[in-house]
């Protein structure tokens, strides 16, 4: 049996490495299980490991790349007594004091625990998706976009991420359509003028992606019209899907009450859950903002709520 940990972190994105820094400087020796290496859902770090350029995070006038980043808040983390664990928590039990978080047959003890465990990228569930990924078709514009270097591309999607993709992409491929499934980007206006001066870009207005083809590698798409209900054969080398995100919330269904997006609820301007010594953080809670510097923001509020409450119980 492991002794009891005052706090474990689940997840280690910008919400999880934050409230692992404050938890460490609070003296609470924090137990980070961070997520596995192999998983596109679970990867240490979260979805700024699979970004290039992050322009919005305040302290970097010049920008700084996702990966270094999340290694920054890691080392941070670290320096100030927080320990590691690289794999994935398989279940949770909540309804015994300490806390049960067990990864594989490894069960962790804790007094209270903080839900980091993010969001993921949604697909668009059709045939050969699942098989293409990473042979053509990918979720990661910043992982993949060298590959594609020269070549004729496509992205899926019309918010904010589909543009930022796209736009990205421009500075390897030779063109890249944008395929929307409606006539009105979801987008904001900035991300929009940006993306309509780029004169790689090309966009495919009310179309759906109906087909991925290829063997080995992908090598074209089938699009159907929502109007016309017209054909368009896409020969084209790769495809991003940037079409939203779904919260990593599987772990926590039937111990905690979920939104009907899937997202955690917390209670109103608070970490806390309906569990006491229960907090979450970050996007797995936030279906709004979903930024790397709110998500940072709510993990420092989440420690600070944690470390009160263990204060409260005499711990
Ligand atoms: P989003 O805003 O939810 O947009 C998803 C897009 O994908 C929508 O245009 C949607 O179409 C389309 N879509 C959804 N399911 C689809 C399907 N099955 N097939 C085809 N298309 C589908 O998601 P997001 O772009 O990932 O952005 C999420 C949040 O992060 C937003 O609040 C956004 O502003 C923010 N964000 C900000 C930045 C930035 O400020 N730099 C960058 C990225 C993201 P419909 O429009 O028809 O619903």
């Amino acid at each position: 049996m492991s002794e009891i940990r005052d706090v474990v972190i689940i997840g280690s994105g910008p919400a999880g490495l934050t409230a692992a820094i404050y938890a460490g400087r609070a003296n609470l020796s924090p137990l980070v299980i961070e997520g596995e290496p192999s998983s596109t859902s679970d990867q240490p770090g979260g979805q700024l490991m699979l970004t290039t350029d992050v322009e919005n995070f305040p302290g970097f006038p010049e920008g700084v790349m996702g990966p270094e980043l999340m290694s920054n808040f890691r080392s941070q983390a670290q320096k100030f007594g927080a320990e590691f664990i690289t794999e994935k928590v398989t279940t949770v039990n909540f309804a015994n004091r300490p806390f049960e978080i067990n990864v594989g047959n490894n069960k962790h003890l804790a007094r209270s625990v903080i839900i980091s465990t993010g969001a993921q990228s949604l697909m668009l569930n059709i045939p050969n998706e699942s098989r293409l990924i990473g042979h053509g078709l990918s979720t990661c514009a910043t992982c993949d976009g060298f590959f594609f270097r020269d070549q004729e591309i496509a992205v899926v999607g019309g918010g904010d991420s589909a543009l930022e993709e796209a736009i990205f992409l421009t500075r390897f491929a030779s063109k890249v359509y944008l395929i929307h499934r409606r006539d009105e980007l979801r987008a904001s206006k900035i991300m929009q003028e940006r993306a309509f001066q780029n004169p790689k870009l090309e966009f495919l207005w009310n179309n759906e992606v109906t087909q991925i083809n290829g063997d080995q590698k992908l090598d074209g798409i089938i699009l159907n019209n929502t109007v016309t209900s017209e054909k368009l054969d896409l020969k084209i080398q790769g495809l991003f899907i940037a079409i939203g995100h779904r919260p990593n919330t599987d772990l926590f269904k039937g111990h905690l009450e979920l939104k009907d997006n899937g997202y955690l609820v917390t209670l109103p301007d608070s970490s806390r859950t309906a569990i006491d010594g229960v907090f979450a953080c970050g996007d797995v809670q936030d279906d709004y903002y979903r930024q790397a510097i709110t998500a940072a923001g709510s993990g420092c509020m989440a420690a600070i709520d944690a470390e009160r409450w263990l204060e409260e119980h005499g711990h």
